[in-house]
């Protein structure tokens, strides 16, 4: 609060209302680069995690100019995809990594695919529509030994899964707050050490010269405290989350005829079910469900409004129906006990409903 009434200097200003503001931004990179083991210097603040995901490959991609080929996988968030695809019009060249039913990768596939040409492999961590978890640090070793910049995007498993990117040769790293409770409109993106990087957005000296523009210092600090809050729930989180989910899934999955559980059923993060619903347009089942307070999603929130089937689902099972049949359910660590029957029970009716 002080930050958006009293203390609203501008940071990068020379008089001293400006300047201890700013000391609250270094304490707030300080709180995320404790919550991924970096050093404070190698994160910077950005507007979300799109901006990181787009600045890490611009970067990986300017640090070699005779570079032109991108990895990806078939199952990125759209910040990923859509920018890959535009590289493409530009010349670059992608491969997208396809998936397993259960959302997996093949390694071998990474391996067969890096090339002399390859410049960056960018691979998410979670995915953000199954919450299944790629071996990051897998990756992450067969980038670093064929001398490839590796991008994750580890927007789904912060405050969800210990991330320490000492242990792991992941080159960036991108995240948004709003994934762990702090305001939406703020994204951080690690650079580790003596990584090249140029900015994406050119303007002022701010954040070390790498990323132009005001710093937005409410949100700054709200990602701070959040990432602080995250780390100290984090021995927790998974023991408190997971067997709400599993009794989620499992009473959907018992008491509903023709549902199928899409995604590892063990390789996945502890809060998200990703469940078809045989028959039954998602479109239809998510109006039914926000009658009774339930928010659910039929793929991505980005794309939410597109009407367009999910690209994961297509990607994970191209033979079904299952990406316009499915819905995602996600919870947290505020998720009561009581609100597992009511979900269950709320979608049951709906569900039936529908197939009649
Ligand atoms: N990457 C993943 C995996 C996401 O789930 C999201 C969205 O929430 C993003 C990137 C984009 O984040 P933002 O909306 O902060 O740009």
């Amino acid at each position: 609060m002080p930050h958006l009434t009293t203390e609203w200097g501008n940071p990068s200003s020379a008089y001293k209302f400006g300047a201890k503001v700013k000391s609250v931004i270094e304490t707030a990179r300080a709180q995320v680069a404790e919550l991924i083991g970096a050093q404070t210097r190698e994160v910077i603040f950005t507007s979300c995690a799109t901006e990181s995901n787009n600045a890490a490959i611009h970067a990986a991609l300017k640090a070699n100019p005779n570079k032109r080929h991108i990895i990806t996988s078939a199952v990125e968030h759209s910040s990923v995809l859509n920018y890959c695809m535009a590289l493409e019009k530009d010349g670059y060249r992608v491969t997208y990594l396809p998936v397993d039913r259960d959302g997996l990768l093949k390694l071998a596939d990474l391996e067969n695919t890096i090339g002399n040409e390859t410049s960056v492999v960018s691979l998410m961590w979670a995915n953000n529509e199954t919450g299944v978890l790629f071996p990051v640090k897998e990756i992450a070793e067969i980038c670093r030994s064929r001398g490839v910049l590796y991008h994750c995007d580890a927007v789904q498993v912060a405050g969800k899964i210990e991330m320490d990117v000492r242990k792991l040769p992941i080159d960036y790293l991108s995240l948004t707050g709003h994934k762990f409770h702090a305001p939406k409109g703020i994204g951080a993106l690690y650079i580790r050490r003596k990584t090249l990087f140029s900015p994406l957005i050119h303007g002022g000296h701010q954040e070390h010269n790498l990323r132009g523009g005001t710093e937005s210092v409410p949100l700054i600090v709200g990602i701070g405290k959040a990432a602080e809050l995250a780390r100290k729930h984090l021995p927790h989180y998974d023991q408190k989350v997971r067997p709400l989910r599993d009794a989620l899934e499992e009473g959907i999955l018992q008491l509903i005829p023709n549902t199928e559980l899409n995604g590892h059923k063990t390789q996945r993060l502890a809060n998200t079910t990703n469940i078809t619903f045989r028959g039954i347009e998602s479109g239809a089942l998510l109006i039914l469900l926000d009658k009774e307070g339930i928010c659910a999603s039929s793929g991505s929130a980005c794309l939410a409004d597109s009407d367009e089937p999910s690209h994961v689902l297509k990607a994970m099972k191209p033979e079904s129906a299952a990406s316009r049949q499915m819905i995602r359910l996600s919870l947290a660590q505020e998720t009561k006990e009581a609100e597992i029957p009511q979900a269950i029970a709320a979608i049951k009716t709906a569900t039936g409903m529908l197939r009649i």
